[in-house]
């Protein structure tokens, strides 16, 4: 990204693979490789929820500034103290094809994470690796579709991209501005390669407009219609709807709420039934299946030696790599550390190999 800067790389004493070079909007960029792991937070690595699928996470940064962000991306975040990047495609790979081999599937690699992945600039190399593993069965790419053009996505083609997970949160020029938070953002733009993508390309086209309670209602099932019109859902289903979730370090449209789940499934309901296209699809449409999760090392309440060795995504938390070498922990709690220092921590959350810990 242009607006990366460079600085000084500084390493962590005594840690490998993890360093801090440059800024991006003001704050630190830190970038891992070999021998760091690639598992254990929300934010960078891989994820295993127990399914066939993997998110993928290789980078935290995005260009827009949406206003329903539920995880405050982009330059106007207010939470974030710094930005990530996984700098070794073949790390990141072999992570997805170890878990893999546990699992004992083929997986759906979904790249994804709490930025827009378009933004990684290895990414047709992540793509084209992912593809060629015996382990995976499908790449799929989530994309807001600011940084696309017809090249690129050929690129993507070549590589072997199965599927674009496109959010367009509404079909008016205006609205999807102030909703993106930027001048910049061109819808038009945006719909004409979306139906270059359904049309003139293998790749597949999923449209997953985020639902934002008394902002966007009307431009929801508009937007639904259209996907269907221009040939979403070659193979998946052609979209489905998103919530917009409250997050404590999210951002929020005023006004806005979280409606609780039964009424957001309710209204998908009827949409499904007005517009004649199924919203709620199930694990088998999607091709979507249980498969064995890797297990979590560390249980809550486990004291554990970690090295602290970055600010963490957010403010007053910090990055650690565990002892033993094998996940990233995320320290809270701390007032004072250096890079290098290693603490015991007490794991206070343990789910999905995603690990909170605060000093013992
Ligand atoms: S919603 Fe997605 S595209 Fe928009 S600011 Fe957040 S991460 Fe970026």
């Amino acid at each position: 990204m242009k607006d990366v800067e460079k600085g000084r790389k500084e390493g962590v004493p005594g840690v490998e693979g993890v360093v801090v070079d440059g800024r991006v909007w003001g704050k630190p960029l830190v970038r891992l490789s070999r021998p760091a792991p690639l598992m254990g937070t929300v934010f960078i690595g891989v994820i295993d929820r127990g399914t066939n699928v993997l998110q993928v996470r290789p980078t935290t940064l995005c260009n827009l500034s949406c206003i329903f962000c539920s995880v405050d991306a982009g330059p106007s975040s207010r939470w974030r103290q710094a930005e990530f990047i996984i700098d070794d495609v073949e790390w990141l790979v072999t992570w997805v094809e170890e878990i893999a081999r546990y699992k004992g599937v083929r997986v759906e690699a979904l790249i994804d994470g709490v930025g827009e992945p378009t933004t990684y600039p290895r990414l047709v190399e992540l793509i084209r690796r992912l593809k060629e593993s015996p382990w995976v069965e499908s790449v799929a790419l989530e994309t807001h579709g600011q940084s696309l053009d017809e090249r690129v996505v050929r690129e993507w083609e070549r590589a072997g991209l199965d599927r674009i997970n496109l959010s367009i949160d509404t079909l008016d020029a205006m609205k999807a501005k102030m909703l993106t938070g930027v001048e910049w953002y061109d819808l038009e733009r945006v719909k004409k390669l979306a139906e270059f993508i359904a049309r003139e390309t293998r790749i597949d086209l999923h449209v997953t407009p985020v639902w934002i309670p008394g902002v966007n209602d009307e431009d929801v099932p508009q937007v639904v219609k259209w996907a269907v019109e221009i040939g979403a859902g070659k193979r998946w289903p052609p979209a489905t709807v998103q919530k917009f979730l409250e997050h404590r370090h999210g951002r929020k449209p005023p006004g806005v709420r979280e409606i609780p789940w039964n009424v957001f499934w309710r209204r998908l309901r009827e949409w499904s039934r007005e517009l004649g296209v199924n919203l709620i699809p199930s694990m088998e449409e999607w091709g979507m299946r249980y498969a064995r999760k890797v297990p979590e090392i560390y249980r809550e309440g486990d004291v554990i030696r970690v090295v602290l060795v970055a600010p963490g995504w957010l403010k007053r938390e910090v990055l650690a790599v565990s002892a033993d070498s094998k996940r990233l922990v995320t320290v809270v709690g701390l007032k004072r550390w250096n890079p290098g220092d290693e603490i015991d921590v007490v794991v206070l959350r343990s789910k999905d190999n995603i690990y909170v810990a605060r000093p013992a």
